[in-house]
């Protein structure tokens, strides 16, 4: 997941950007309320995390801004214990959860994963194995800070192998599946887009591999290192 967090106390907000660069999601910071819109109005992020008291703009009107602009990130608000009012306002804005502080990181990574099942943006869904991420809206996939994007059939193929990763799925299968029909020809063409897809695998560097077994099909694994 991408995750921005908006929060002017350095300490804090240092503490949450480890806590979750940890679980291995993407995170961006924002220490005013300027610069936290700015970067959430991209409308890139699954989860904000976005603190109330902020410089330069206070979370709340942020908030109402990102809403207005029909923003549809899960908004998870930071609240002091004193700001009951500030909570039920925000709750009212659009918020979809908050968390008072102090909070336990237990109690924060719950709160992150139930806004993670709910599925903030559209733009958001992807599958993911072994480091590699293939993103179903753009078409391309990445591993380590690469990426590269992919033909519509090789991202079908790429698909069908990760949802069914560590199975073989035989040649008619696949061909059937993304040809929509059989054909002979497609025989060939099959391995054509595999190879193009081991070498874009290859390009960025991902921790899985395309198997062909000999007469019957495909398998994706992963590499062990
Ligand atoms: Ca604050």
């Amino acid at each position: 997941m991408k995750i921005l967090i908006v929060e002017d106390e350095v300490q804090l907000l240092a503490a949450l950007k480890d806590i979750i660069a940890a679980k291995g999601d993407q995170v961006d910071v924002a220490t005013n309320g300027i610069k936290g819109e700015e970067l959430a109005l991209t409308g890139t992020y699954d989860i904000i995390i976005l603190d109330i008291m902020l410089p330069g703009k206070n979370g709340l009107e942020v908030l109402k801004e990102l809403r207005k602009e029909k923003i549809k990130s899960a908004i998870l608000l930071l609240t002091a214990k004193a700001e009951v009012e500030d909570k039920i306002k925000g709750l009212d804005l659009g918020a979809d959860d908050y968390l008072t502080k102090p909070f336990s990181t237990g109690e924060l990574l719950a709160r992150l994963r139930a806004l993670g099942r709910r599925g903030g943006i559209e733009t958001g869904e992807e599958l993911e194995l072994n480091g590699l991420v293939l993103d179903k809206q753009t078409y391309q996939i990445r591993a380590g800070g690469e990426e590269v994007k992919l033909g519509a059939k090789e991202f079908r193929l790429l698909e069908i192998l990760m949802e069914n990763h560590k199975q073989i799925l035989p040649k008619e299968r696949l061909i059937e599946k993304v040809w929509g029909y059989e054909s002979e020809a497609e025989y060939n063409v099959i391995e054509v887009y595999m190879s193009f897809l081991r070498r874009k695998l290859a390009a960025i560097g991902a921790e899985v591999s395309i198997k062909a077994i000999r007469g019957v099909g495909y398998i994706l694994e992963e590499k062990d290192d």
